[in-house]
């Protein structure tokens, strides 16, 4: 079992909380997976102080994704269904942003990750105009490498990094 992972900006003011049991169902998720990149969307809510992103769920690759061994391009199918579901039945849960997987390579942002995120930011039916990106690397097997990221209107994507009680 893994523990929570959480990670901040330099600046203390955007942070990530993803709880221990929803970063093992990702990586439970990852082993089923042969060696191909995958992702999905997040989903969770905002704290209080309003500077902490905390993720309860999060959706596999729909449908139409298109997946390689070095690429990962999420599709849309049955994501803004679901989006609106969470809002009206599960506690007003909305998109926090996306994650995904490198296998066995390292957990840094490909140019088009980056352009993705951004692209998101911008994407009306998200409302999200700060998304989150939360990349995993390595091998689920043995060990795997976590990065997290925030595209911030003005300052473009920032590196969230991890405190002292780490994983
Ligand atoms: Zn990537």
């Amino acid at each position: 079992m893994t523990g929570n992972y959480e990670a901040w900006s330099e600046d203390s003011k955007y942070g990530l909380r993803i709880p221990s049991q929803v970063l093992q169902k990702m990586l439970n998720l990852l082993l089923e997976n042969k060696g191909t990149e995958t992702g999905g969307i997040m989903v969770g809510y905002y704290n209080r102080r309003y500077d902490c992103a905390i993720v309860t769920d999060f959706s596999g690759p729909p449908s139409d994704s298109k997946r390689s061994k070095n690429f990962f391009h999420r599709g849309i199918n049955g994501l803004q269904h679901w989006i609106n579901k969470l809002w009206q039945l599960q506690h007003r849960r909305y998109y926090l942003g996306e994650w995904h997987f490198h296998p066995f390579s390292n957990p840094s942002p490909s140019s088009i990750d980056i352009k993705q995120l951004k692209a998101n930011a911008e994407e009306k039916s998200y409302s999200c105009p700060e998304p989150i990106l939360f990349i995993i690397g390595g091998d689920p097997n043995t060990k795997c490498d976590y990065k997290a990221f925030v595209y911030l209107k003005g300052k473009g994507t920032i590196e969230l990094f991890r405190g002292l009680e780490n994983i």
